[in-house]
């Protein structure tokens, strides 16, 4: 497993394709997985990270997802039964996820921060999907961008491509949206993580595509 930051971990579900895919696991006071991959492969994946870091299935305390896709949400119904734990997203997410999975999620509010980790803040960023999201940890200076951004080339960051984007128009003018933030770090589902100047990055993205 990948040490981003102190207690942020990156899960590379993609070790031996072409095709980077990424989740997450945060280790604060409480454990907390981002997104579940797709495959099988990828469960055993999360399972093998967690026992890295002296965890078990059990826990793990909640899942948040960053949007509907299915290489992020496949396998919340095995996840939900190895865990436990229960999901949220994004409000206008949650229940697009629900149908896709049937399982429950819970509707957060854009801005809603959630108690952990110094705190976690729930920026939507529709167009990729209607409730697509970031999460901000304001004590790390960190954005889980999921597909808001990518970063294919490394160092290259752009919008999601316009064929897995809802409204590719509106997913790449709503990138300005994490402006509002203060983040030095900005790391992806698909490509290269941004450690440092993130900031200055995004900036130069929106300026560019606006
Ligand atoms: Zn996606």
């Amino acid at each position: 497993m990948v040490k981003i930051l102190e207690g942020v971990y990156g899960i590379d579900h993609s070790a031996d394709k072409n095709h980077s895919l990424e989740s997450w696991i945060l280790d604060c006071e409480k454990t907390i997985l981002i997104d579940g991959g797709m495959t099988g492969e990828h469960v055993k994946g999360i399972g093998r990270e967690l026992e890295s870091i002296g965890k078990g299935w059990k826990d793990v305390d909640l899942i948040l997802v960053t949007h509907k896709h299915p290489d992020h949400i496949n396998n919340l119904p095995e996840l939900v039964e190895l865990t436990g734990a229960p999901i949220k997203a994004q409000k206008f997410e949650a229940p697009l996820i629900e149908v896709a999975q049937g399982v429950k999620v819970e509707g957060l509010e854009d801005h809603e921060v959630l108690p952990y980790c110094g705190g976690i803040e729930v920026i939507h960023v529709p167009g990729h999907s209607e409730g697509n999201s970031c999460f901000y940890l304001r004590n790390q200076k960190l954005i889980i961008a999921g597909d808001t951004i990518r970063a294919d080339v490394p160092g290259v960051i752009t919008p999601p491509p316009e064929r897995y984007c809802l409204d590719v128009e509106e997913a790449t003018r709503e990138i300005r949206r994490l402006l509002d933030y203060d983040f030095d770090h900005l790391i992806y589902s698909h490509g290269v993580d941004t450690m440092e100047g993130a900031k200055k990055k995004v900036r130069e993205l929106v300026k560019k595509t606006s």
